[in-house]
């Protein structure tokens, strides 16, 4: 396999897809790398024994005709399907999608037909001659062109900072700006069907636990299988302290919802949830020539759509500064 390409994706998830399809289709030769051992990035899901899980994002919506079309498509080729239009009794009228099988099918449907190479972990991207070297700690070297980044912006910098590029004070101070909420998530495997309202969601507003999602009502697992998001609060004051006993605490703040024991369960933290703060430029261009575009959620909107809205500017932007063109 070939590590020179005219652009490296660097992330998995729906900007790095999202991009990476827009300039393949292009004519643009594209690799994407991700440390990943899956694609998808924060659309996650995981199997315990039976139990299947979506333990990230939980569902998609759409609020601009584009990103419709693009769910539609999914749904076109079975990575998605229409769930509902709202939780709790409440139906304010906008369709929320789920992925097919479970979150990760749309970004398995997504990275199809392009170069993904997964189990890459990005350690530093470096000027050379004529566009960028990205070293991996697996050992690989990728030269490209052009680089897309879309880890969550802390992670970019940290690459960047390692390969000694120079930011602008500009566009540094507002890279640094952007934060995020942290997310505990356990996911927890039920004797019997979960009390989840129908059709299989919460959302909450008071107390440790945001999000409760009963992924056999969902319809992705054949097992009684609860994913439990606790809030913004809680998960960064309880971040460093043990994760069992955590999730213990959060599984007793959820009983009455579960209605039954719990077999087993896991734990994930996700550091980078979603952005507190969004630059909503679309994508930032750190470098014109050779050209270094950084996207993602925080660019654009703290969901998936924003993620895909991110990916396609990225993409427009490669074209702005004459890139595709040149092809
Ligand atoms: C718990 C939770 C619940 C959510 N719920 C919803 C929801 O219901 N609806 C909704 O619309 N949105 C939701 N979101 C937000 C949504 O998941 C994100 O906005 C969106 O998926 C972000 O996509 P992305 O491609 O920008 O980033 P990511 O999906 O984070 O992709 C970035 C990729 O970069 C890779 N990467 C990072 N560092 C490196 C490195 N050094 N080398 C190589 N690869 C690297 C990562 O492995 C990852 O695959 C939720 C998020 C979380 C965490």
């Amino acid at each position: 396999m070939k590590n020179d390409c005219e652009i490296l994706v660097i992330g998995t998830g729906m900007t790095g897809l999202t991009a990476a399809t827009e300039l393949a289709a292009r004519g643009c030769g594209v690799v994407v790398v991700d440390k990943g051992r899956g694609v998808g990035g924060r659309l996650a899901t995981r199997r315990i024994g039976e139990a299947t899980f979506d333990h990230g994002a939980q569902f998609v919506t759409a609020r601009t005709p584009r990103f419709a079309g693009s769910v539609e498509e999914c749904c076109k080729a079975a990575a998605a399907r229409e769930w509902c239009r709202g939780f709790g009794g409440a139906n304010d009228g906008h369709l929320r999608w789920r992925g097919q099988p479970g979150m990760t099918g749309i970004a398995k449907h997504l990275a199809a037909d392009l170069d993904v190479r997964m189990g890459q972990t990005v350690l530093a991207l470096r000027r050379a001659v004529t566009g960028w070297q990205v070293e991996t700690k697996e050992g690989e070297a990728f030269q490209a062109r052009a680089v897309v980044l879309t880890a969550p912006v802390p992670q970019s910098l940290a690459m960047l900072d390692a390969g000694g590029m120079v930011i602008g004070t500009e566009i540094r101070g507002r890279l640094e700006k952007i934060t995020y909420e942290r997310c505990l998530v356990v996911m927890a495997v039920l004797e019997q069907p979960s009390c989840v309202p129908a059709p299989g969601g919460l959302q909450l507003t008071e107390g440790p636990i945001a999000w409760l999602g009963d992924n056999q009502q969902k319809g992705i697992s054949t097992q009684p299988a609860v994913t439990i998001h606790a809030s913004p609060a809680f998960s960064s004051t309880r971040w460093d302290d043990d994760r069992d006993e955590t999730a213990r605490e959060l599984l007793a703040a959820a009983a009455p919802w579960l209605g039954s024991g719990v077999r087993e369960f896991q734990v994930h933290g996700w550091r980078y949830s979603r952005p507190l703060e969004v630059d909503a430029c679309g994508c930032m261009t750190v470098s014109a020539n050779p050209p270094l575009i950084m996207a993602g959620d925080a660019f654009a909107a703290p969901r998936v759509e924003g993620a895909a809205l991110s990916g396609w500017a990225a993409a427009a932007e490669l074209g702005r500064l004459g890139f595709l063109a040149a092809q």
